[in-house]
């Protein structure tokens, strides 16, 4: 929904006066919408486009250079009047004649259509043409029925391209009516969107269903299917589109893949990846992507996806330059890297330069078992990790904790396997955890792991003493990297009573198990503790007041990863 308007009836209005002061360097208002602030090629055709708002950056977003010359803008999902379209192409003109190009809805059609006898009437070479690129609202046989959705934008590029270099009035309508005919989009649409200043939205879906062939006014789709995964909805819009091709497509194309208002790029992206490999797959070549908001309807959940099949004409202008505030192309200012390079897309290979003595292989076995043991404690734990960090921090600690302890734990049984001592074993499992994890606590407990193992190295007798050394080894360098102090409200608060009463213990000739035991339940108690502390250092610093009466995330992790350890002695 919306949440910031004045009135609901000066929205669209409003919207058009703050979109014109923030790009005043490109665009200009008339009434009826907007034309270039640049100045053109005299002679050069006219591309007017326009429709209803609330489709931002349709389509007064493209208004610039190498794009089009002026947008109409009419109320929210409706087209503009025959008079506002002709204020605009007058204002647009520049003596080579005008080319009304807008998308396929009735009322867009009639308005238009008025407009062009009556910039006739007014001495203007006028041709009018309509993008049809929705294939889920008719069957090929009526091409002409289909409604016009995102891939408006690439018919509208490869159009301007053409008259900006200077192509006459029927030369630019034939191009736009080629790409236009070689321009198919399918989308899915996941919730459906909400007029400023409505309570409820247009039209719902269901949870766990998509609504497939959305329409962008808030038309709901034309059947549902439930919601798969991001390949899933790959794969059902490529099909598609692949079922649905123009003719002579060859196999090349251009990919748009457009967020509807609410989809996050991040999802977009993935589901793009996806995309990307099945048209590989499938022998098409992917000449150029674009990944973005395109086509909208106010704050609609979903997607679409455009392949424009090209031809040499219209590969040539779509990568012209061009400029506007919401879509550009431009020549990249550096030669791109020689092909030849290829960079390493994965983290470097764990190795075991020199296997270890006896006693350090051995260690080296019970810390990949207590690695395991960690990884299911954590796992286990993950959500009520999660939920005290989400108290005062970013909510994420037990997923990073989860992802950390995981690949740790494979690291080091594979280590072991491959003979590695106590160093080796450690380094490779901190590597991973700092890797995998992410976020301070990744950090801190890699840098751990790593300090402990140069600590027992992997030619050494260990002994008890060694192992007490190692403990301090991983508490320091928390400490030197992390810079907490005690009390600061940090998983130090847990570590250095466990690594003092280790310490203790061990000078006072008790064996490793009852050392370890008494530190873990130091550890239990100081972890409880730091729920009365005020956060000091880490995210939660900012949020201090609300993590007051709460344990500390990493304090209670480390307390609860020692006690299962010692679990494994009994
Ligand atoms: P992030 O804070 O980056 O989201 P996590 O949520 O995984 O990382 O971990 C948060 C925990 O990390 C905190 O609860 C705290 O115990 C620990 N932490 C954060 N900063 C420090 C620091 N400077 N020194 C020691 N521990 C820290
Ligand atoms: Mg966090």
């Amino acid at each position: 929904m919306t949440h910031l308007l004045n009135n609901p009836v000066d929205f669209p209005v409003e919207l058009v006066d703050g979109f014109v002061k923030a790009n005043s360097k490109y665009v200009k208002k008339v009434y009826g919408g907007v034309v270039r602030a640049t100045k053109s090629k005299p002679g050069k055709v006219a591309i007017i486009t326009g429709g209803g708002t609330g489709h931002y950056p349709g389509f007064m977003g493209w208004v610039g250079p190498g794009l089009v010359d002026g947008a109409v803008t009419g109320n929210i999902f409706a087209s503009p009047s025959a008079s506002q379209v002709r204020s605009v192409a007058k204002a647009a003109d520049h003596g080579g004649g005008i080319l009304l190009a807008f998308l396929n809805y009735a009322g867009d059609v009639l308005h238009f259509g008025m407009a062009e006898e009556l910039l006739k009437a007014d001495g203007f070479d006028v041709r009018r043409s309509v993008v049809t690129d929705d294939v889920a609202s008719a069957p090929e046989s009526e091409i002409y029925k289909r409604r016009g959705i995102a891939g408006g934008l690439a018919v509208l590029k490869v159009a301007s391209a053409a008259a900006e270099s200077g192509l006459s009035l029927d030369e630019v309508l034939k191009v736009l009516n080629k790409t236009n005919e070689r321009t198919r989009t399918f989308g899915v649409a996941f919730s459906g969107c909400t007029l400023p200043g409505s309570a409820n939205p247009l039209f719902e879906v269901p949870a766990g269903k998509m609504a497939v062939g959305l329409g962008v006014h808030g038309e709901p789709g034309i059947y549902e299917l439930d919601l798969g995964t991001a390949d899933d909805v790959a794969k059902l819009l490529v099909d598609k589109l692949l079922e649905d091709v123009p003719q002579n497509p060859g196999k090349k194309v251009i990919a748009l893949l457009n967020g509807l208002g609410s989809a996050k790029y991040e999802e977009l992206f993935v589901t793009f990846s996806c995309v990307a490999n099945r048209l590989k797959n499938a022998g098409i070549q992917m000449v150029d992507g674009e990944v973005g908001e395109f086509m909208t309807s106010l704050d609609m959940g979903g997607l679409s996806l455009t392949l424009v099949w090209v031809d040499d004409e219209i590969e040539k202008y779509w990568f012209v330059p061009c400029d506007s505030p919401a879509f550009r192309k431009t020549k990249m200012i550096d030669e791109p890297l020689d092909s030849s390079i290829v960079f390493n897309t994965e983290p470097e290979a764990l190795k075991v330069n020199k296997k270890g003595n006896e006693s350090s292989r051995n260690a080296a076995a019970q810390i990949a078992k207590a690695l395991e043991k960690i990884k299911d404690i954590i796992s286990e734990n993950e959500t009520m990790l999660g939920d005290l960090d989400a108290v005062a921090g970013d909510g994420d600690h037990g997923a990073g904790m989860t992802r950390g302890s995981k690949a740790a734990a494979e690291a080091a049984n594979w280590l072991v396997k491959e003979g590695a001592g106590a160093q080796t074993t450690l380094a490779g499992a901190g590597a991973r955890w700092s890797e995998n994890a992410g976020g301070a606590s990744g950090a801190l407990w890699g840098a751990a792991l790593i300090a402990a193992g140069n600590a027992l190295g992997d030619d050494k007798d260990l002994d008890l003493k060694s192992f007490s050394h190692a403990i301090n080894s991983f508490v320091k360098s928390v400490q030197q990297l992390g810079g907490a102090n005690i009390g600061d409200k940090t998983m130090i608060d847990a570590q250095v009573p466990f690594a003092e009463v280790f310490e203790n213990s061990v000078s006072q000739n008790l064996g490793f198990v009852d050392a370890w035991n008494r530190a873990a339940i130091a550890s239990t108690s100081a972890a409880k503790a730091t729920a009365s502390l005020t956060p000091k250092m880490g995210r939660a610093r900012v949020l201090a007041e609300k993590s007051i009466g709460h344990q500390d995330p990493g304090a209670t992790s480390f307390s609860l990863i020692v006690s299962t350890i010692s679990s494994m002695f009994k």
